[in-house]
């Protein structure tokens, strides 16, 4: 018998083995343990849950009250409906009650941890705990075989045979806290498709002219109404060194194509933009326009869209009010593009749901072998909605695992 051989024979015998440390799969883990599954999760970080502890601004929004499956991304919009109606905020709230933990809602249903998001890790730690799974830090997945009917995971530690492989590993949103495409790697391994993992939730870039304006308004944030295609967010809208950013900005980038245009509009409470201006030209003909802008928008931003109408309002034809209004209302950018991975709070795309089973989160043409989290092409709205999939696609797997 040679090395190997011994290692493999002497190798771990588990019946779930969950790669990944994340919401997802510590989710899965105490659900797949607490039905009396021998468990084990493997977190290549030095501790799990890295996202959760940043999360919200410590605070971890850990779900949304809407969160429906038009509130997410995919390929296959309906994909996501089955695992969210079987797990829902409401079975999460319970969860966290359980614990003597309580949360308060901010704004749009978002909820977010009285007691701060590392008490959110503690809950799924000691649920994972309660119910026997061990949960495994600083070990690496590697690469895995299929063989005889079960998974052989080399890992960093050695080799560890599963009946059933859970894959929550995430997607390549910041690699600098762990992520890595572990999972479009096996994906692809056992044959299933992998829609192309791209930035989402993530900042916007400009240059040239665009950059020239932005720039020195970093900092000034603007209630907006911001559009790509039949999309629109409103929600704040940031001004950074780089270009934009803010929740409109974030939200509206998981919608946008290299080379598409971007709509503000920076005025979202009037109805007619050009009307207002043209009312204002006959009530107040000697008001500059800046001043008249300053009553709507931050002043260093309407000092800035005013520098190219120095005049007074009486001194403005109704072509040019068009062209103000047209600024104001539907300003029309087109990104160079974004912070990319390094910024992006998710990964758009991802493990093809044409693939996988929406009940039970297994891979259709390779037993054994599920994918949950991130990791699936299924990203949400900012706001909650990524961690009520991570429970819910987590919860799905551990129940048939
Ligand atoms: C700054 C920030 C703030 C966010 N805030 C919110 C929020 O408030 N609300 C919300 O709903 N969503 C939020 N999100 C998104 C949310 O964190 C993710 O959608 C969610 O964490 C995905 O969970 P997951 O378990 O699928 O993946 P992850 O949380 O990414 O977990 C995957 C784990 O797998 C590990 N791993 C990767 N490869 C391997 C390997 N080969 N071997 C072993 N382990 C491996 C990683 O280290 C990681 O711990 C935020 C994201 C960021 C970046």
């Amino acid at each position: 018998m040679d090395y190997t051989l011994m290692v493999e024979a002497a190798a771990e015998m588990q019946d779930v083995v969950v790669i990944g440390g994340g919401a997802a799969g510590l989710m899965c883990a105490a659900t797949a343990a607490a039905r009396g599954r021998k468990t084990l999760l493997l977190e290549h970080n030095k501790k799990p849950g890295a996202k959760i502890l940043i999360s919200g601004g410590g605070r971890c929004n850990f779900t949304n009250q809407d969160a429906v499956a038009a509130a997410y991304l995919s390929e296959n919009r309906h994909f996501a409906k089955s695992a969210l109606s079987r797990y829902t905020p409401w079975d999460f709230m319970d969860l966290l009650a359980r614990h003597g933990v309580t949360w308060h809602e901010k704004t749009l249903g978002q909820l977010f941890c009285d007691q701060g998001a590392g008490r959110i890790l503690k809950v799924l730690l000691d649920e994972c705990a309660e119910a026997g799974a061990v949960v495994r830090t600083g070990v690496a997945a590697r690469s895995v075989r299929f063989e005889d009917g079960r998974y052989k995971l080399t890992t960093s530690e050695g080799v560890i045979s599963a009946s059933k492989l859970v894959v929550a590993s995430g997607g390549l949103s910041i690699p600098k806290m762990g992520a890595t495409g572990f999972a479009y790697d096996v994906a692809r391994q056992f044959g299933l498709k992998v829609v192309t993992p791209e930035p989402a939730l993530v900042p916007f870039t400009f240059k040239d002219h665009d950059l020239a304006f932005m720039k020195p308004l970093a900092g000034v944030a603007a209630d907006s109404m911001v559009s790509c295609g039949k999309t629109s967010f409103r929600e704040a809208l940031l001004f950074t060194h780089r270009g934009l950013s803010g929740p409109a900005i974030l939200q509206i980038s998981s919608y946008w194509h290299a080379g598409e245009a971007v709509t503000i509009n920076l005025l979202p409470d009037e109805a007619d933009v050009l009307g207002w201006l043209k009312d204002v030209r006959d009530s107040r003909p000697k008001a500059a326009l800046k001043t008249i802008l300053a009553e709507k928008l931050a002043t260093r931003l309407a000092d800035a869209i005013a520098e190219s109408w120095p005049g007074i309002m009486a001194s403005f034809s109704n072509k040019t009010l068009e062209v103000i209004a047209a600024r104001l209302g539907a300003w029309e950018v087109v990104p160079a593009g974004t912070e990319g991975f390094a910024k992006a709070e998710v990964t758009r795309g991802g493990v093809d749901t044409d693939c996988l089973s929406s009940k039970t989160m297994e891979a259709k043409a390779q037993p054994g072998l599920y994918f949950i989290g991130e990791s699936v092409d299924v990203t949400g709205w900012l706001g909650g909605y990524n961690f009520q999939w991570a429970w819910a696609s987590g919860w799905a797997a551990g129940q048939y695992v």
